[in-house]
């Protein structure tokens, strides 16, 4: 097997090797570690150190004191910004994030026992050794996420632990040990995870989207209960039975869309939010004897936009999510005409038409049914759609051939809410026909609707 050292960057094997040359010595820890053992290339090297932050400003030429007070600086090697942490253990969290007090240790042992999970608390020795005192190799190879010693106290310690263990069962497609489980489940009735910024969650909820499941996120937030302290709305799909077509209640199509969709944290968000109004719509159908969910994406949307602001999504994000869900039903047929796929293009807006065609893809290999027939739909939709765009059909007054200063020079009208009434009556004309779309055309047809009242 090749060194693990083969596998560390020439800039960190410097870090370690100027540590150990000033009588120091130094590790790498941490995700990188995590990463390196499932072959995966980490994205920054996280490095520990038994040199307090005061003896490496002289042991580097440039060292910038970023978080000096919990131990880390940032060694820059050849411009390369690398963090530098000084071994810790750790006081009480008494807010239930921030350690009350840091206090250096001397021993990468106890660092590691600090640590949140068994694959986090891993270290590799300048020489290539690895330092693994909680089998958290071992828990890697076996798919398992456990708490570093006693879950019950490690999330009493900090609540957002809670949210990284259904993260990292996701990103690590693993399964959570029973005895951290169940701690998690007690966990939520604890002061600190109540503590735990809304923030921390959307970012939570956000790494958790680029697992290739992140049913397994969602799943275990909630057996454990954490879901329903956080979205009490999603909870409402459990066992919410469907019709004859779907194979799975709202919940387990929820998580089934979620992880059909592609691997995009927004278009996830909108897969895992998109059905969240079917339980408060659904009504049993006299006629077919079967559930109906009318308007439940318009229900759905409007109970998506105050879950994502509580989460303190960002206005942008949130109104693209909020959208997706509004307008994922979608009921082609082929017997839709040019301008009924021209009128639901300015519904749903051109510009959202590729990510909506990817969640209705996903939402259809979410129903547990073979979904051939409606992902033919779609791509049928996405062909006509595409056309009429490429050939410049007016979808919104911007398009139109005139618009409101030609009402006011050749018509005299004055701008205010009349100007645009007529403006979007000559667009109805124009999504019937786009071979009115001309200067000419159009303003003989303001002449006559102005006239007409
Ligand atoms: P990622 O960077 O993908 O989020 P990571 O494991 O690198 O994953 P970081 O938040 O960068 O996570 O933290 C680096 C290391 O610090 C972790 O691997 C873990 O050992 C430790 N750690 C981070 N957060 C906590 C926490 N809340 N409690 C205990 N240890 C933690
Ligand atoms: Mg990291």
């Amino acid at each position: 097997m090749p060194s693990l050292l083969d596998q560390i960057p020439d800039d960190v094997r410097f870090l370690l090797r100027r540590l150990r040359e000033q009588g120091k010595r130094g590790w790498i820890v941490g995700g990188c570690v995590r990463d390196l053992l499932r072959d995966q290339v980490p994205k920054d090297w996280d490095v520990a150190t038994d040199a307090r932050p005061g003896e490496m400003k002289g042991m580097f030429a440039r060292v910038v004191e970023t978080g000096i007070r919990h131990g880390t600086v940032t060694v820059l090697v050849d411009g390369r910004p690398y963090e530098v942490t000084t071994l810790r253990g750790e006081g009480a969290y008494s807010d239930g994030r921030r350690p009350d007090e840091v206090h250096f240790v001397d021993d990468i042992r106890q660092d590691l026992a600090r640590r949140d999970f068994t694959c986090n608390a891993i270290a590799i020795d300048s020489d290539g050794n690895l330092i693994d005192p909680f089998g958290g190799r071992q828990d890697l190879a076996a798919g398992i996420v456990r708490a570093v010693g006693e879950p019950i106290e490690r999330f009493a310690e900090d609540g957002l632990r809670v949210l990284r263990a259904a993260r990292f069962a996701a990103v690590l497609g693993a399964r959570i040990d029973p005895a951290t489980e169940q701690a998690m489940g007690d966990a939520r009735a604890h002061a600190t995870f109540r503590k735990v910024s809304a923030e921390r969650i959307r970012e939570e909820w956000w790494k958790s989207m680029r697992a290739r499941r992140p049913s397994v996120a969602f799943e275990a937030m909630l057996r454990t209960g954490i879901l329903a302290l956080i979205a009490p709305e999603l909870v409402e799909s459990v066992g919410c039975a469907q019709n004859r077509f779907h194979a799975y209640d709202v919940w387990g199509h929820a998580m089934a869309c979620l992880d059909a969709c592609e691997p995009e944290p927004l278009l996830r968000l909108a897969a895992l939010l998109h059905d969240v109004g079917k339980p408060r719509t659904r009504e049993l159908s006299a006629k077919t004897g079967d559930y109906t969910f009318y308007d439940h994406e318009a229900v759905g949307a409007q109970m998506a936009d105050p879950l994502l602001e509580r989460l303190r999504f960002g206005n942008d994000e949130r109104a693209r999510i909020v959208a997706l869900v509004r307008h994922h039903l979608i009921c082609y047929a082929s017997d839709w005409t040019d301008s009924a796929v021209r009128r639901w293009l300015r519904r749903v807006g051109p510009e959202q038409l590729p990510d909506l065609l990817r969640l209705a893809r996903a939402d259809a290999r979410g129903k547990g049914l073979p979904p051939d027939e409606d992902l033919a739909r779609l791509d049928e939709l996405e062909a006509r759609a595409g056309r009429l765009v490429a050939a410049g059909a007016a979808l919104s007054v911007r398009d139109l051939a005139i618009g409101g200063r030609e009402l006011i020079d050749e018509l005299g009208m004055q701008p205010g809410p009349a100007m645009g009434r007529v403006l979007a009556q000559l667009l109805e004309q124009v999504l019937d026909d786009p071979g009115r779309n001309e200067r000419a055309v159009l303003l003989a047809a303001a002449r006559a609707i102005v006239a007409g009242r």
